[in-house]
């Protein structure tokens, strides 16, 4: 179910307020001049804001979107067309088309024209979203390409590179107004939602996002699918505005400007898509002027061809070279003004891990190409019991918990899961069967606060109707973190950094928790608090803990169980006493000669 929170709610009315006031401004008191930038500015929100549902949340940078738009044109152009131009300015209109084309009312063609986008961006949408990073960008830059060339190509249907006239005229600021506070609400709705949370959290780190249970190609595919339809109902807006226009209105010169928007105001929030267009088509306006040879105080300045495009550039250089996220930053202006108050959890995790549950690693092997990282290990790891892994490095102690979360699948033997091969289910499956994991290298959602990284999670696994920012406020206050909910990620300490990762994967509500160097860097009071938590962990939940760690006084300390890896292969198995008066550990630690002496 979508978050409808207050949040978007604060966000969408602190957007909407001077879009709605500029608007009665373009209405009621501009000069014509003015009242058309106006309108224009609304067409640019939207279709910039459409980029935004897409890339902001994605961190996926878009070239496709100005197609989107031209999709929108010229369908709505096509069922809205005066009907008396028809047979002089399209007599070659295929018979189908002929037949449902022209004189349809604007809300008419406008719904027409997003049906079909929606099947276009469906169908494109598919493959792309098992894309991510450069090759999804250079991929919406096909599609821009391909939906260009199509345009062109389909002279009986669109006059070809020709313009395209006769579309009624029907957007001014209002209707643009309308259009542009929905696309803000949608957008501004769709971020804090258990997609947009999700889609951010896989732009953050997609391998930590797939271990909290992330759809990440479904999330994308929503994304880019909801983006286009925004886009598109711009598209539609400015067809009915400009009235007439060719393919080139749609292609790079839109492109660049639609991106400069986004990127001039932080292409993270939505209110930087708002606010980035405002200043891009303020300052369009006055560099045209300027290209055009104006007279500043008496004075006439030649005309400079392409001032425009450079000056925007230039502007994009300068904010990128100083402000890497954008002139709005990473936070929506109403996340900043108005947060929503953190409400503490004081009710944890209800039921405990059932007597039951098991991992059981049966005979697993890896190698990677010719190398062997691990050869036939099995054991089992049980509720209610901390085993520890152990090994020197490159034991293969890394490859082991990635084999178990079924990240790298084994090359042979299996692991069961209550029962379930994690081999063979989707990688972001296995998290919800009760598997919680951390990293070697720590993997947070760096740019997301505290809360939102553990409600990724809590997302995941949430039963209908239940509030998933109160579970994960319950798992923060299980490694005493409920004070930090609001702060960004990337600010904690690094000790708190490795207990916010705990916390993010006990919000799994896991049966089973794999820790890969939990210690690593801590210093010893850091450590000492670890070891409470851990403990506090298996006595009041019964989850089973998988420990992996470097510090044998911490194994020792914590662990009922360890097993010890060397070069791949299992040495030894035992309770802690076995394993130090074990004679291959010792040798395996310390080498042979001094084991002897
Ligand atoms: P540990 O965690 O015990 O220090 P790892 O499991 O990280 O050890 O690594 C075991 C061995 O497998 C090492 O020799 C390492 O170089 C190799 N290895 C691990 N992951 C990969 C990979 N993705 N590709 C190639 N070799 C790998
Ligand atoms: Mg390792």
């Amino acid at each position: 179910m979508p978050r409808i929170g207050m949040q978007a709610i604060k966000g969408t009315i602190t957007l909407a307020l001077p879009l709605i006031a500029l608007a009665i401004c373009a209405e009621l008191f501009f000069p014509a001049a003015f009242a058309r930038l106006a309108t224009l500015y609304l067409i640019y929100v939207t279709a910039v804001v459409g980029m935004q549902i897409y890339s902001g949340n994605s961190g996926i940078i878009s070239f496709g979107h100005a197609g989107f738009m031209a999709l929108g044109a010229y369908g709505s152009s096509l069922l809205t067309i005066q009907p008396a131009i028809i047979s002089t300015s399209l007599p070659n209109l295929p018979g189908w088309l002929a037949a449902i084309a022209g004189g349809q009312p604007l809300f008419v063609g406008m719904a027409g024209a997003l049906l079909v986008v929606a099947i276009v961006a469906a169908l494109f949408g598919l493959p792309l979203a098992r894309l991510g990073g450069a090759a999804a960008s250079i991929a919406t830059l096909g599609f821009l390409v391909i939906v260009h060339v199509t345009l062109v190509a389909s002279t009986d249907i669109t006059r070809g590179s020709q313009t395209f006239f006769g579309v009624p005229r029907g957007v001014s600021a209002f209707p643009a107004l309308i259009v542009a506070v929905t696309a803000v609400a949608l957008a501004r709705t769709y971020r804090g939602t258990r997609g947009g949370l999700s889609l951010r959290a896989a732009r953050e780190d997609e391998i930590a996002a797939l271990a909290c249970g992330v759809n990440v190609v479904r999330q994308r595919f929503v994304a880019w699918v909801l983006s286009g339809l925004v886009s598109a109902s711009a598209g539609v807006l400015l067809a009915h505005f400009l009235g007439a226009f060719s393919p080139k209105d749609f292609y790079f010169n839109l492109t660049f400007l639609l991106m400069s928007m986004l990127i001039l105001g932080g292409i993270s929030t939505v209110s930087g898509a708002v606010g980035g267009t405002a200043l891009i088509v303020i300052m369009v306006d006055l560099l045209r002027r300027l290209e055009g040879g104006a007279e500043v105080f008496g004075l006439q300045l030649p005309e400079v061809f392409g001032l425009t495009d450079i000056g925007v550039g230039l502007v994009i250089l300068a904010v990128m070279y100083r402000l890497r996220d954008g002139l709005f930053g990473l936070r929506e202006v109403d996340e900043r003004l108005f947060p929503e108050p953190v409400v503490r959890a004081n009710a944890p995790r209800q039921t405990p891990v059932s007597d039951d549950a098991l991992i059981s690693i049966e005979g697993v092997g890896r190698r990677f190409s010719g190398l062997v990282a691990l050869e036939d290990v099995s054991f089992i790891v049980r509720p209610g019991v901390v085993t520890g892994l152990i090994g020197p490095n490159g034991a293969g102690k890394s490859t082991l918990i990635n084999a178990i979360s079924g990240v790298v699948p084994p090359s042979s033997g299996r692991v069961l899961l209550n029962g379930t091969d994690t081999a063979l289910v989707p990688v972001n499956a296995v998290p919800t069967l009760g598997l919680g994991r951390t990293f070697q290298n720590i993997r947070l959602f760096r740019n997301l606060t505290v809360l939102e990284n553990v409600t990724v999670a809590a997302d995941a696994v949430a039963r209908p109707g239940e509030d998933s920012r109160a579970a994960a406020m319950a798992a923060l206050a299980m490694v005493g973190m409920q004070d930090d909910a609001s702060r960004p990620a990337n600010s904690l300490p690094y000790g708190a950094q490795r207990r916010l990762e705990i916390a993010r994967a006990l919000a799994l509500r896991p049966s089973f928790l794999l820790l890969d160097e939990p210690a690593a860097g801590m210093n010893p009071a850091e450590t000492d608090a670890l070891i409470g938590v851990l403990r506090q962990i298996r006595a009041d939940h019964q989850i089973g803990l998988l420990v992996v760690e470097h510090d044998l006084k911490l194994i020792m300390r914590l662990c009922d169980h360890i097993v010890v890896l060397n070069k791949g292969q299992m040495i030894a198995e035992g309770t802690p006493d076995e394993i130090r008066a074990n004679p291959a550990v010792i040798e395996a630690y310390i080498g042979k000669r001094r084991a002897a002496a």
